[in-house]
């Protein structure tokens, strides 16, 4: 079969779960903004229906989707230079994903360690839309044929999936029409983990607050969950080996890394030694200059939601562009009946 040549295209998203937090931005959407405008055609999506997975109050789901397209704008992401979707918006992401919950398999979906984790104890209780979520997430991207997908660490398993399904769609109908999908995880900070516990990851759905620093937080919150986040009482070391086994000092030293473009090395040259009494100033200083004037823009998008709106409804007309071929050729490969003009 002869190679494909796909147009260089990222696809990416967030869910309206809750609060855009620092996690979200230094590990994917910083690196979005980054591929704006380069060789890549660039699709940013806020996932409504990945959403719904878990309850979410109606009104709170509609004022989130509309928070989260501010804070894409207001950290960097430009609705001309990149389509700006909400994913209900655009059918066909659902559409195909109805194919694909066909083309992947139980057991695949199994070992999904996102459905773990979300689904907890009461497995038996959780929604077959969070079973079925990585499915969703393949069909996002595929169905722009999107090449590279930036995101957090966490979501590189689902990546794996999203690759296995687009090779078991080309083999079992002997095509070679999705684009096997490149991760991109790059940063210092892949993978922010929660302020309280350096086992778990910084999450929009964990239930405290203090676990995490909000795009929205003013100055003062934000140094005070820095101020108050779990470290261990011995001072910085010199050098990255002096981080194995403390999972918060080294959250914190990728944070700052992160936030100041250094390596953790780089960092370290210059803190180590210090306490954390003296460093965690540092990194307040350090986190509001970056993130306060993205919650200030924010703030004030949100005040002209008919201006969201529109920018959503424009970003689906241009996505559907995209999209509504792609599914058409998809129902053409698996064999469904064309409509015709009458
Ligand atoms: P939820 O808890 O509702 O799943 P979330 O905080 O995990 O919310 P998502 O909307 O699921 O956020 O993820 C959006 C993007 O942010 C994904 O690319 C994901 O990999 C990335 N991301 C999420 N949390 C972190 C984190 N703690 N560190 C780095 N990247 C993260
Ligand atoms: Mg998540």
């Amino acid at each position: 079969m002869t190679e494909t040549k796909f147009t260089p295209r990222v696809f990416s998203g967030a869910q309206p779960s809750g609060n855009l937090h620092l996690g979200n931005y230094l590990g994917a959407l910083r690196n979005w903004v980054r591929m704006q405008g380069s060789e890549f055609e660039t699709i940013y999506c806020m996932v409504d229906l990945h959403a719904i997975t878990v309850w979410q109050d109606p009104a709170e789901l509609r004022r989130a989707t509309r928070e989260l397209c501010a804070g894409y704008i207001a950290s960097g992401l430009d609705p001309e230079k990149s389509i700006l979707i909400n994913q209900s918006q655009v059918p066909e992401h659902a559409q195909l994903a109805w194919v694909f919950n066909c083309v992947a398999r139980m057991g695949w979906m199994q070992r999904m360690t996102q459905f773990k984790d979300k689904a907890g104890k009461n497995a038996q209780n959780a929604s077959l839309g969070l079973f079925a979520y990585p499915a969703l997430m393949a069909a996002d991207i595929l169905v722009y044929h999107a090449t590279h997908v930036p995101v957090g660490e966490d979501q590189k398993q689902h990546l794996e999936l999203t690759r296995d399904i687009a090779i078991k769609f080309n083999h079992d109908f002997g095509v070679d029409f999705f684009p096997v999908t490149e991760p991109v995880i790059e940063g210092a900070a892949t993978r922010v983990m929660s302020l309280r516990d350096g086992s778990k990851k910084m999450s929009k759905s964990d239930p405290s607050d203090a676990s995490r620093i909000n795009m929205t937080d003013d100055a003062d919150t934000i140094a005070k969950k820095i101020r108050k986040a779990k470290t261990d009482p011995n001072a910085l070391p010199s050098e990255a080996n002096g981080l194995e086994e403390r999972p918060e000092a080294r959250n914190l030293v990728d944070i700052y890394a992160a936030l100041s473009d250094q390596s953790v090395d780089q960092v370290l040259a210059q803190v180590g030694g210090k306490q954390f009494g003296e460093f965690k100033p540092m990194l307040a200083d350090l986190a509001v200059a970056k993130l306060a004037p993205i919650a200030t823009e924010m703030a004030r998008l949100m005040n002209d939601q008919t201006e969201i709106d529109r920018i959503l409804s424009r970003g689906s007309e241009r996505a559907r562009e995209i999209t509504a071929p792609i599914l058409r050729q998809t129902y053409d490969i698996i064999g469904m009946v064309p409509p015709v003009a009458l």
